[in-house]
């Protein structure tokens, strides 16, 4: 009998370790091997549901028409809408969209939210936008995604280069067609139209309450614990400036051209504070000044990638010296050099239970929402560290029952939970 599980891994043998989907692939083929999955499900969950591809007019600002390139991909609607966020940059990709699309899918199940997953994006540069130019680019992206999107059906949030404004104008384009306010079809939204309190600081504040429970298998405290952040965003720079707070010692921080270290730790509000006068690292005083690669290969107790896909691959991971990596980014780290983590023991918080605190609070805004009912911000932050906590302590009970890793058993996890679901709904076929 033909075996596609084995057919499918000889397909991806042999392929670049960078690209994001098959990377995603190899992990699901490993974790859905362990759990012995049976093929008719391995062949559903393994690909998507639906990929969409469209095409987006757009009257830029000198009167000409621009046409850009749009996607949104569902991947999973088994324990409900699908879930993701939209991004925008020159150099997103299908292959791109369709890995952070299950990579969605995974993450829900991990914290046992109910959203299948999704992701879209646009190919484009938008810091050579107008607002106004943005604006239609996302208002007619939304009109071509009308019958696709909702809150029932796929529910966007903010990613890369795209932001509350972004989240406002998809609800405003979706509500003007459905001729009534549908605040639930987006989260990430302003707080005044519908956000959660405690929204923005969600993935940073999941970062924490990850490290905060791992540092505790190595029998340390926060002040005890050395950090180095790569990124300063939205996840590395909230991540940093809460693990400050918490007592950490944050000695290490960057953005894209480059990062800032000082061994006996940073001062983060002011830091943060500089780079958001200056957008630059460049004349921070009294540190030493790295680059990005360098940053992530000094030794310390915990590692947070925060920044994008990729940075810890076969050539860097024998140069890591963490005792943790906390995974603020979506896939960070490339199965190559998961092996090497391991060898070298490391300890992963895989991305997909350490970056979970956005979805989490995503899923408490569409609640309320669809409640009408707004939580204090003390309930969220609550609601988020019961959810994060349970959800870390039941993946390290699941590793050490199956003997894997945490990265493997976070996605066999996932799986069970998302295979389950689709048996008990039955496959449509
Ligand atoms: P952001 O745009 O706010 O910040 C990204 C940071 O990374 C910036 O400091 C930027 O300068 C830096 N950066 C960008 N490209 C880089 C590169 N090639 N090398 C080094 N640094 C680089 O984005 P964000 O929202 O903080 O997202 C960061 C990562 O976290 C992404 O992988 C994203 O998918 C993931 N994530 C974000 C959220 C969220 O709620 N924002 C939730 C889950 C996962």
């Amino acid at each position: 009998m033909a075996n596609p599980m084995a057919d499918e891994m000889r397909r991806f043998k042999g392929s670049d370790e960078k690209n994001p989907f098959e990377a995603m692939s190899e992990r699901f083929d490993r974790a859905a091997q362990l759990l012995g999955l049976d093929e008719d499900l391995y062949r559903v969950m393994r690909v998507p549901s639906r990929e969409i591809k469209v095409y987006i007019p757009v009257r830029m600002d000198t009167g000409h028409i621009e046409v850009f390139e749009g996607f949104r991909v569902q991947h999973n609607f088994a324990r409900g809408p699908a879930k993701g966020g939209i991004r925008y940059a020159p150099d997103v990709s299908l292959d791109e969209v369709k890995a952070l699309s299950a990579w969605m899918t995974w993450k829900c199940a991990v914290v046992n939210v109910p959203f299948g997953g999704g992701k879209g994006g646009i190919i484009c540069n938008p810091q050579q936008m107008s607002l106004g130019e943005l604006e239609r680019m996302t208002r007619r992206y939304t009109a071509e995604l009308i019958d696709f999107i909702g809150p029932d059906k796929d529910v966007p949030a903010p990613d890369m280069n795209t932001n509350e404004q972004t989240m406002a104008w998809i609800m405003d384009t979706f509500s003007m067609h459905a001729r009534h306010t549908v605040t639930a079809v987006v989260t990430g939204k302003p707080v005044a139209l519908g956000g959660s309190l405690g929204r923005r600081e969600a993935t940073g504040r999941g970062v924490l309450i990850t490290v905060n429970e791992a540092i505790k298998r190595f029998g340390l405290t926060p002040d005890k614990t050395s950090v180095i952040v790569q990124g300063s965003g939205n996840v590395g720079g909230i991540g940093a400036q809460l693990m400050y707070d918490t007592g950490y010692k944050v000695m290490g921080i960057s953005d894209v051209a480059g990062g800032i270290y000082n061994p006996n730790g940073l001062n983060i509000p002011h830091v943060l504070e500089y780079w958001a006068q200056n957008r630059s690292f460049d004349d921070y005083p009294d540190v030493e000044h790295v680059s990005n690669k360098d940053l992530l290969e000094i030794e310390c107790d915990v590692l947070a990638p925060c920044a994008t896909e990729n940075q810890i691959t076969s050539e860097n991971a024998d140069r890591i010296k963490c005792k943790i990596l906390a995974e603020g980014a979506n896939g960070p780290t490339t199965p190559k050099a998961d092996k090497i983590l391991h060898e070298k023991g490391i300890f992963v918080i895989p991305d997909i239970l350490c970056n979970a605190g956005g979805v989490t609070v995503s899923y408490f805004e569409w609640v309320q929402d669809r409640m009408g009912y707004f939580w204090p911000e003390a309930q969220v932050n609550e609601r988020l560290a019961d959810k994060m906590i349970a959800s870390f302590n039941e993946l390290a009970h699941f590793a050490e029952k199956h003997n894997v890793d945490s990265r493997t058993a976070a996605y066999m996890l996932a799986i069970d939970r998302v295979a389950y679901d689709t048996r008990m709904r039955g496959i449509y076929a």
